[in-house]
C-alpha cells in the first residue's frame, strides 16, 4: 500500500484549490447556462495568425526551438515594447519566451524564492500568484486594495506590508478581476518606495493592451529607477485572443534572466513551436487586431455599467482588462451565495469576488468578454434577480 499522504509535498497539499474552478464545476452541471465567468477573450484568434501557425506545420518546422525561444520572435517582442511602452530588452540576453504568462509568474516566483521570503500580493487579484509563491517555498502577503482608490496600491498600503523578509512585490494591472489600473503617477508614488530596497516586481502586464480611455498603459518598468528591479511578465493570450496557444514571455535584468533560463530550460525545453511562428505574425502585422477587439470590449464595457448602475448596483468605473467588479452588499449577500443563487434560478455564471483574495467579499467579478446578445441577456436575468431579492424581503 502507497501512503501518498506522506508522499506528497506538504506545501502542495496546503495549497487550496481555486476559488474559481470550484464555481465551474457547478456550471458544468448546467451546460446551457450563460457564462460571464471564464477570464477568456471570446474571438478566435486572426486568420493570419493562425494560417502562420498552419503554414510553420506545413513546412515542416515542428522540432524544438532554442531554449529562450525563435530568434525571430524575440526580436520582435524586443520591437515591440521599445515601440509601445519605451523599454529596451536585449533579444538574445533579456527575453524568454514561455508557455503563456502563468509560466512567466512560476519561474519569476521560483528563481527568487527561499523558504519563507515574502512576496506581496495586492488583491483581489489573479488567482495564481499566491499559490504559486507558497509552492515555490515563498509566503505570500496580501494587501487588501479598496474600491474607493478603484483597486489601485497605494504608497501607503505598499509600506506598511514590506518587512526585511520581503522580497517581491507583484503588481497586476491592468487588474482581473478588478478591472483596476495604474497610472503613471500611481507608478512614479510605488517607485518612490522601492527605490532604496532590494524589492523586486513582478509585474503582470497580460492586460496591456486593454486600457479604456485616459494614457494607455504604462510599464512600471519604464518609470526611472524601476527597470533594474522589474521583471516584466505578458503575453499573447488577451491581446490577441491566443489563450489556447499558451505563448507568454518573461523579460528582465540580464542577471536574473540568466539564471531563470535554467529553470526554463530544463523544466521546459522551449515553448510550442508552432505557436512561436503564429506569434511572430501576432507581433508583425496584428495592432489592427488589438484595436478592434479593444473597441469592442470598450463598446461593451460601457453598455453593462450602464446596465448594473440602472438596476442600482453601485460599479466603479474600470478603466482596464475585461472585467466588470459591480459591488452586491446591497443584496445581503455573500458573494458565494449571490453567484450560487443567480446561477440556479437564472442560469447566468459570475464569479464570486471572494475567489480572487482579501477585499473581493461584496463584490463579483463579470466578464465582458462575451457578445452583447448574451450581455444583454445576463443583464436582463441579473435585473429580475435582483427585483426577485427585493419582493422577498
Ligand atoms: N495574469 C492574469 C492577470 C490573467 O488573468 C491570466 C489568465 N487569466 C494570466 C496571467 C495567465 O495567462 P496566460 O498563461 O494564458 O498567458
Amino acid at each position: 500500500m502507497m501512503d501518498y499522504d506522506s508522499l506528497l509535498n506538504r506545501r502542495i497539499k496546503a495549497v487550496p484549490p481555486s476559488g474559481i474552478r470550484k464555481f465551474f464545476d457547478l456550471l458544468e452541471e448546467m451546460p446551457d447556462a450563460l457564462s460571464l465567468g471564464i477570464g477568456e477573450p471570446d474571438f478566435v484568434t486572426p486568420w493570419h495568425i493562425r494560417n502562420a501557425g498552419i503554414y510553420s506545420l506545413e513546412k515542416g518546422y515542428t522540432k524544438y526551438t532554442p531554449n529562450k525561444g525563435l530568434g525571430e520572435l524575440r526580436r520582435q517582442i524586443s520591437k515591440y515594447l521599445s515601440r509601445r511602452f519605451e523599454l529596451s530588452y536585449d533579444p538574445l540576453k533579456q527575453i524568454i519566451v514561455t508557455v503563456g504568462g502563468s509560466e512567466g509568474l512560476d519561474l519569476a516566483m521560483r528563481c527568487i524564492l527561499e523558504p519563507d521570503d515574502e512576496v506581496i500580493v495586492p488583491t483581489p487579484s489573479f488567482v495564481c500568484y499566491g499559490p504559486l509563491a507558497s509552492m515555490s517555498m515563498g509566503k505570500p502577503v496580501y494587501v487588501e486594495t479598496k474600491v474607493e482608490n478603484e483597486f489601485r496600491l497605494t504608497p501607503e498600503e505598499l509600506r506598511a506590508a514590506i518587512t526585511p523578509k520581503t522580497k517581491a512585490l507583484v503588481l497586476p494591472y491592468p487588474c482581473n478581476p478588478t478591472g483596476g489600473i495604474m497610472e503613471k503617477k500611481d507608478l512614479e508614488a510605488i517607485a518612490e518606495v522601492l527605490r532604496d530596497t532590494n524589492i523586486l516586481v513582478i509585474s503582470d502586464e497580460i492586460y496591456c493592451e486593454l486600457t479604456y480611455g485616459g494614457e494607455g498603459h504604462v510599464s512600471i518598468a519604464s518609470i526611472p529607477g524601476m527597470y533594474e528591479r522589474t521583471l516584466l511578465v505578458n503575453g499573447f493570450s488577451k491581446a490577441y485572443s491566443m489563450t489556447g496557444w499558451r505563448m507568454g514571455y518573461l523579460c528582465g535584468p540580464e542577471a536574473l534572466i540568466s539564471e531563470i533560463v535554467k529553470l526554463h530550460q530544463y523544466g521546459i525545453m522551449s515553448a510550442p513551436t508552432v505557436s512561436q511562428y503564429a506569434a511572430i505574425e501576432a507581433m508583425k502585422n496584428g495592432d489592427d487586431d488589438i484595436r478592434k477587439m479593444q473597441e469592442e470590449y470598450d463598446g461593451r464595457r460601457r453598455f453593462l455599467l450602464q446596465g448594473f448602475r440602472e438596476m442600482g448596483l453601485e460599479c466603479f468605473e474600470p478603466k482596464g482588462a475585461f472585467y466588470m467588479f459591480p459591488c452586491i452588499k446591497s443584496t445581503g449577500m455573500t458573494s458565494e451565495e449571490f453567484c450560487t443563487e443567480f446561477l440556479k434560478a437564472e442560469q447566468v455564471a459570475v464569479i464570486p469576488g471572494s475567489a480572487f483574495g482579501p477585499g473581493g467579499e461584496g463584490f463579483v467579478r463579470c466578464c465582458y468578454a462575451a457578445s452583447m446578445r448574451d450581455l444583454a441577456e445576463a443583464l436582463k436575468r441579473m435585473k429580475r434577480f435582483i427585483e426577485s431579492l427585493k419582493t422577498e424581503e
